[in-house]
């Protein structure tokens, strides 16, 4: 099995499994419970908290975990809207559905929301964000890297505009973080343990002093009164890990990352084009198209490799994606695109093997519908 997934899950690093384990198998206290162990549990919570801090890189601002990066989009959104009496969201057409329907819920509660279309390349026209970003503006919410066509956002940019108004930048940072530097300027960061070779069900929102939202969750309060909930030791631990791991690596992994994308496009060879920005983007993503081709169908024939239409969510559904149609392409170029995702632990030759796998069947899908 060749795994080329990597925008819906990255593999476990065995550094972090190797982490969490002790605390899956012995050490099984109550983080929040007074005894020696649940305070060692929780001293424990705490080193994971400031290595993810430490990766996130920014100052100002602390973290508090949550079950998922969805739910700490739910809760930045949601939250930040209990507390602010400005009635606008301005986000952008291809977020993730974390983002788009929490916005979508929040529109029929009466909140304008604004969705930013984006050019053929997936980026955010600045000076046309620029135009509706105004003072009735509480949120302005944008992610850093796409998870279906890798393409990056300006946030920086975006940020400033959000902060001219008075309104809170929220970043959807699950695809970037631990790959490319945060840029300064986001008051409230979501990020996921699975995409960083982190365990699933772990994520998080670093949130800058003074942005915090109202919570989503409440009981115990236990993560700063904000978040209610039994901390897990053990997923805490393993996202620390990673996030570790990610900053440490993170120059080696982005040459790794580069060479491998290289070697796919040389090995892919003529008749396939990349979808969205060939500049700005995250190496490690490829959506790429070719004319004629069924994906879906491709997927099926391809057993041994594992890759993806424009997301596993667009997968599921049989939906064309959100994001191709956003770019401007017709159901047909959409249903004929596929995402190989791929990284840390790729190696070159697992990838050229299953390119040219890809391609012969794909050239031979094309040729006998053609
Ligand atoms: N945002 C982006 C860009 C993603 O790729 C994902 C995962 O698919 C999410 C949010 C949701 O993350 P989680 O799986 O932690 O809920």
């Amino acid at each position: 099995m060749i795994y080329l997934d990597y925008q819906a899950t990255t593999p476990v690093g065995p550094e972090v499994a190797a982490a969490m384990r002790p605390w899956i198998e012995e050490k099984f206290a109550n983080p929040h419970s007074p005894s020696r162990w649940g305070r060692e549990a929780a001293a424990a919570i705490e080193v994971a908290r400031s290595r993810v801090e430490q990766a996130i890189g920014l100052a100002g601002g602390s973290f508090a975990f949550t079950s998922s990066a969805t739910e700490a989009l739910n809760w930045a959104i949601k939250g930040t809207f209990e507390n602010n009496n400005r009635r606008k969201l301005v986000t952008v057409s291809t977020e993730h559905a974390a983002v788009l329907d929490t916005a979508e819920w929040l529109e029929g509660k009466g909140i304008e929301i604004v969705r930013l279309q984006v050019g053929s390349d997936g980026l955010v026209d600045l000076d046309l964000a620029e135009a509706l970003i105004d003072d009735r503006t509480s949120m302005v919410s944008v992610m850093l890297v796409n998870n279906e066509i890798g393409v990056i956002q300006q946030v920086a940019d975006l940020a400033r505009m959000a902060h001219s108004v008075g309104a809170l930048m929220l970043c959807d940072a699950v695809q970037g973080f631990g790959r490319l530097p945060i840029p300064d300027g986001p008051d409230l960061i979501a990020i996921s343990g699975h995409k960083i070779h982190g365990p699933k069900g772990v994520g998080g929102l670093w949130m800058r002093a003074g942005a915090e939202p109202e919570p989503l969750l409440h009981g115990g309060g236990q993560e700063q009164g904000l978040r209610s909930g039994t901390l897990s030791p053990s997923l805490c631990v393993g996202l620390g890990e990673a996030a570790h791991l990610a900053a440490e690596r993170r120059e080696a992994d982005a040459v790794h990352v580069q060479k491998l994308s290289e070697l796919a496009l040389a090995t892919l060879g003529s008749g396939w084009i990349i979808n969205g920005s060939t500049e700005r983007r995250y190496r490690g993503n490829l959506n790429i198209r070719r004319e004629n081709l069924d994906g879906a169908r491709l997927i099926s024939d391809m057993r041994n490799i594992a890759f993806s239409l424009g997301s596993a969510c667009a997968s599921g559904s049989g939906r064309p994606s959100h994001v191709l149609r956003a770019i401007g392409l017709s159901d047909r170029a959409a249903r004929s695109s596929i995402r190989l995702g791929f990284g840390r632990y790729t190696g070159e030759e697992e990838l050229a093997s299953a390119c040219r796998r890809i391609n012969e069947a794909a050239h031979e899908q094309t040729r006998l519908t053609a």
